[in-house]
């Protein structure tokens, strides 16, 4: 009898201790890559890159096959991603590059950023009780108001700006203060090594202090976003490679080295059975900068093919999904928002007006619709509306285009002379759906538009890009030219 009184009263106050009520909701890490090839993982059917941590990955986790970016660019991709919402809802259309704007933008330089009245993933999970980091890029704004510390993360160590160095910078203070790697706000610490390895030891430390509390940690790697800057042993695990496609090969295994210390991490500290791992990319590869390869899928960066759109999307959360779940409806990276908010035990309904859903009930078979009827993108003129397996483009400088996805992934087929109602009312809901939208806070200058059409059919087939890949395979007459 005493013994079971004891028993009653160590249940009692084991229940009661504040950490085993917040420890069941699961730490979520979101590793987030840039500007890497849809086909440049091991898990996508890559045979060059080594890829072995993220190949785990995708076989402990589900795999999607559709799954999309809200936009075919970084900063606009990111905008959409941390508010659970299409990114034109708020006017932030365009890349927020100073240099490429127009100077008749309602905001120019620092000033580029997400406005202030929108909440982001982190706003959503610090009311859950998470404690939230970012490492690496930010991109939604260089002005101080725009801090990730004053958008919901209690702890930074990356850049404000889009792209930088790997190394760290010599001439230290000729930087603009978007690229030099800050600590937390205003203190610029440049990496003590390569940037990617770097990235990964700060999560990895801010897993080791938090392991107690739900974390959510946002890795936004740079990688494999120019500058080509490799390591001399990554680069030596790829003899048959060279130029940019040797390089992109290096960044990549550097990159999935890094995300496997994070993992490896987790199994050590005996919590990665209750931690929630999305690995996706914020865009389609620019193949012209960093000689991604996006095939099966046509199209780059910056262009509305699914090339530009359609990225590698893993998930894992063991305690809820299936390993080696394959799903095949097509979701998108603003379902993520309200996809943590609910596993950190949110009711989405709290959410204030967000395009995604939860994709829980989907993915653990719940739910067997689709979670998006619709999915719409757009940058000035051209716009996209798919419903369904059909996909309709807006062109400014071509008659539109209709591609029947579940048959033609590559998009060779353009049906829209044959299907001339159907593509007449996706024009409409096309409309529809930008009669909602706010005009772009800022715009890109005009001459952009041309570069993003040229740089779409320069990879607009199969055989151009396989064509271009060739120059990059060692060979005879290759190695002679390069000599030279
Ligand atoms: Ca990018």
């Amino acid at each position: 009898m005493e013994k079971l009184r004891c028993l009653i009263v160590f249940l009692l106050v084991v229940s009661c201790l504040p950490t085993s009520v917040a420890q069941q909701k699961p730490n979520i890490i979101f590793l987030f890559c840039d500007d890497a090839g849809y086909a440049d993982f091991g898990f996508q059917g890559s045979k060059v890159m080594i890829t072995p941590n993220l190949d785990k990955l995708s076989r402990e986790g589900v795999k999607f096959t559709q799954g999309y970016v809200t936009d075919a660019t970084c900063g606009p991709s990111r905008a959409g991603l941390i508010t659970g919402k299409y990114q034109q809802r708020f006017g932030y259309q365009e890349i927020n590059v100073p240099g490429y704007m127009s100077e008749n933008s309602k905001y120019l330089g620092d000033d580029m950023g997400l406005p202030l009245d929108q909440k982001t993933i982190a706003d959503y999970l610090k009311k859950l009780g998470y404690k939230n980091a970012v490492y690496g890029k930010w991109h939604l704004g260089n002005a101080d108001r725009f801090h990730p510390l004053k958008r919901g993360f209690d702890e930074f160590y990356g850049f404000r700006g889009g792209a930088r160095s790997y190394f760290p910078y010599k001439n230290f203070n000729g930087v603009h203060h978007d690229n030099k790697m800050e600590r937390n706000f205003g203190n610029f610490e440049e990496p003590k090594g390569y940037a990617t390895d770097v990235l990964a030891d700060e999560a990895i430390s801010f897993i080791e202090k938090n392991k107690n509390n739900p974390f959510f940690i946002y890795l936004a790697f740079n990688a494999v976003h120019t500058p080509m800057d490799a390591l001399d042993e990554d680069l030596e695990k790829f003899p048959n490679l060279i130029g940019k496609r040797k390089e992109v090969a290096a960044m990549t295994l550097a990159l999935d080295r890094a995300c496997g210390k994070v993992l490896d991490k987790l199994k050590e500290l005996g919590i990665d059975d209750n931690t929630i791992i999305v690995f996706s990319n914020d865009n389609g590869g620019p193949t012209d900068k960093n000689a991604s390869l996006n095939l099966p899928l046509s199209g780059t960066k910056s262009n509305h093919l699914e090339g530009g759109l359609r990225v590698p999307y893993l998930i894992k959360w063991p305690k809820k999904f299936k390993a080696g779940t394959v799903y095949n409806y097509p979701v998108s990276t603003f379902d993520l928002l309200p996809t943590f908010y609910a596993a950190g035990g949110g009711d989405v309904k709290d959410l204030e007006d967000v395009d995604g859903v939860n994709l829980i009930p989907f993915v653990d078979g719940s739910n067997e619709a689709r979670p998006h009827k619709y999915l719409f993108w757009k940058k000035e003129a051209r716009a996209v509306c798919r419903d369904n397996d059909w996909k309709l483009i807006r062109f400014a400088d071509r008659p539109a285009e209709l591609y029947d996805l579940s048959k033609d992934i590559t998009e060779q087929n353009n049906l829209a002379f044959q299907e001339l109602e159907r593509t007449k009312e996706m024009f409409k809901k096309l409309f529809d759906w930008e009669l909602t939208q706010e005009r772009p806070l800022w715009m890109l200058k005009q001459q952009f538009e041309k570069y993003d059409i040229d740089r779409m059919d320069r990879y607009r087939t199969p055989e151009l890009v396989k064509k271009e890949m060739e120059k990059y395979q060692k060979s005879e007459q290759n190695t002679t030219t390069i000599k030279n």
